[in-house]
């Protein structure tokens, strides 16, 4: 089935097969396996302590690290940079680690992730995004959002990084669309990562705490609507009323979500990791998407 989908959309539907050597044909599809465009990801980073305990969302974090094709960058669309009227990127050869935190173990304000930024992909990045403007910016540097997942995942911290704002001014369907502008870059080796949290309402969070309903039943319709691919439904969150209003009192965690959605294209597999609850009223759910 999957070899008559490919001859299909090779434009090679009318070649029988006798026709091609096998070898042949094993080359090129291997060829197409390896092509360079990366995967890509949404991941749910939860607590900041995530990234030093060894939890089996940290665990998780580290295998996939070892797993992924080694990328030339990595961009992430964290839900802790949010901008106001205005889209940017980091384009600093070195950014900082931010500790944009409180109330947590002096250990975490000790942690940094002393990755080189890549002023030239920011420059990429700029150029690719036409429906609006990209602004590069030299203040920022890297979010909890962002290291707290990298530095378990890639611990030697060599890879490039570089963040995306988030203009929380836009409305959602906008967050989808530049989503669909960062497409090309994973062609060009750039990891994209969308890090927040399809559930996250702080106010209710409680150790040991099984998840609240509402937050299951937030987390299932998500899941529901995009394996569905019916991303729509998703980028209309907020039709889902009181719902949204509990698992998202403000939405900002979700907002990464659009991006990673936005970078998908056609037929390619969605996977889920860290599909379970901290604290209640936090979803880990992940995305790891693949040609
Ligand atoms: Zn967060």
């Amino acid at each position: 089935m999957k070899r008559k989908k490919f001859l299909k959309s090779a434009g090679l539907g009318a070649l029988s097969l006798s026709f091609m050597k096998l070898s042949s044909f094993s080359t090129l599809s291997n060829n197409l396996k390896t092509s360079n465009k990366m995967p890509l990801m949404f991941v749910g980073h939860g607590t900041p302590m995530n990234a030093i305990v060894q939890n089996d969302f940290h665990k998780k974090w580290q295998s996939l690290g070892s797993q992924l094709p080694e990328p030339q960058a990595i961009l992430v669309i964290s839900a802790h940079w949010l901008t106001n009227k205005l889209t940017k990127v980091t384009a600093m050869s070195t950014p900082k680690t931010i500790h944009d935190f409180g109330g947590f173990p002096q250990e975490l304000f000790k942690q940094q992730y002393p990755a080189p930024g890549s002023p030239e992909m920011a420059k990429l990045t700029v150029n690719e995004i036409h429906s609006t403007v990209v602004h590069e910016d030299m203040e920022w540097g890297l979010d909890h959002g962002t290291w707290s997942v990298l530095k378990p995942m890639f611990p030697e911290a060599k890879i490039p990084v570089y963040q995306l704002s988030i203009d929380i001014t836009k409305p959602i369907e906008f967050h989808y669309k530049l989503g669909k502008e960062l497409r090309a870059l994973r062609r060009k080796g750039v990891l994209i990562i969308g890090s927040g949290n399809i559930v996250h309402n702080l106010s209710k969070l409680e150790y040991g705490k099984r998840p609240y309903d509402w937050a299951i039943d937030f987390d299932e319709k998500i899941k529901q609507f995009i394996d569905n691919r019916d991303f729509e439904s998703v980028v209309n969150f907020h039709e889902l009323g009181n719902l949204t209003k509990l698992a998202h009192p403000t939405y900002e965690h979700l907002l990464p979500l659009m991006y990673t959605l936005g970078a998908i294209e056609d037929k390619e597999s969605i996977e889920y990791f860290n599909d379970s609850f901290d604290l209640g009223a936090i979803s880990m759910r992940s995305l790891l998407v693949n040609s």
